[in-house]
């Protein structure tokens, strides 16, 4: 198979199961991701779906609930995602779609300031973190949010720990750069996987794409977007804006 990003002639390098399936996991020699062979294996988008929105996977309830919501705070995850962002932005006053936005943490710390959309694939959501919160939550996939929806009020676009998940990443996101204003900032987070402790947990993960910097960044540039800030730890933390159009462009227009 092609690299769906640079559309070089990828190699397979083993074997991973997803959908409870074996899949071939496959490398590009050129921008580095490394992608599960979907196409040749027949999986529909359907099926991909249907996992996400059925799993219980990342359901949680009670003491388990109430563990992982204190652990997320120790840790100081959402916090630190938003010192990250506090850096390029004031988060105040803004539009803001979640895309994939699961358990909702970061969004509930936004919705104080902020106007929030939330949307997950997962049916199990709503009732269990939405409901009664001031978040319109959107029981859809992201690619059935994003072709339904107009994004053009929106000021920022959160994708955290959801594009590995996305079966064609490189179509969702040029879909996103077509249907948003030029003032858009998106913030990105996936986990880095040229860190090798870190891969060998994503392979773990029901993850369709493994990104290091190189491959996200090419990802980036293919579908219109670049970085304005990134850091590099366990996971890329990116803020992303788009690329100016070129002069040719600007020319015409
Ligand atoms: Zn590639």
């Amino acid at each position: 198979m092609k690299c769906p990003i640079c559309n070089t002639e990828t190699k397979q390098i083993g074997l991973n199961t997803f959908i409870n399936k074996k899949l071939k996991l496959m490398e590009c020699p050129n921008c580095e991701l490394i992608m599960l062979d979907l196409d040749s294996h027949k999986i529909s988008q359907v099926e991909i779906d249907l996992f996400y929105r059925n799993t219980k996977y990342y359901v949680e309830k009670g003491l388990f609930l109430n563990l992982r919501k204190a652990f997320s705070r120790l840790r100081g995850q959402y916090y630190k995602a938003g010192a990250f962002l506090d850096q390029s932005l004031t988060l105040r006053d803004l539009n803001i779609l979640e895309l994939g936005c699961g358990r909702g943490e970061f969004l509930k710390e936004l919705q104080r300031d902020n106007f929030c959309i939330g949307v997950d694939s997962n049916k199990h959501y709503y009732d269990l973190y939405y409901k009664g919160s001031l978040i319109d939550f959107y029981n859809l996939t992201i690619e059935g949010y994003v072709s339904r929806h107009d994004l053009l009020y929106d000021d920022l676009i959160i994708l955290a720990d959801v594009l590995e998940h996305l079966s064609n990443p490189v179509e969702t996101l040029s879909k996103i750069h077509t249907k948003t204003s030029n003032r858009v900032k998106l913030y990105i987070k996936v986990p880095n996987c040229g860190d090798g402790v870190i891969m060998q947990k994503s392979l773990k993960e029901p993850h369709i794409s493994h990104f290091t910097t190189n491959s996200i960044l090419e990802l980036l540039d293919k579908t219109g977007f670049k970085a304005i800030s990134m850091q590099v730890n366990i996971a890329i933390f990116l803020l992303v804006e788009k690329k100016p159009k070129d002069l040719n462009t600007l020319l015409i227009t």
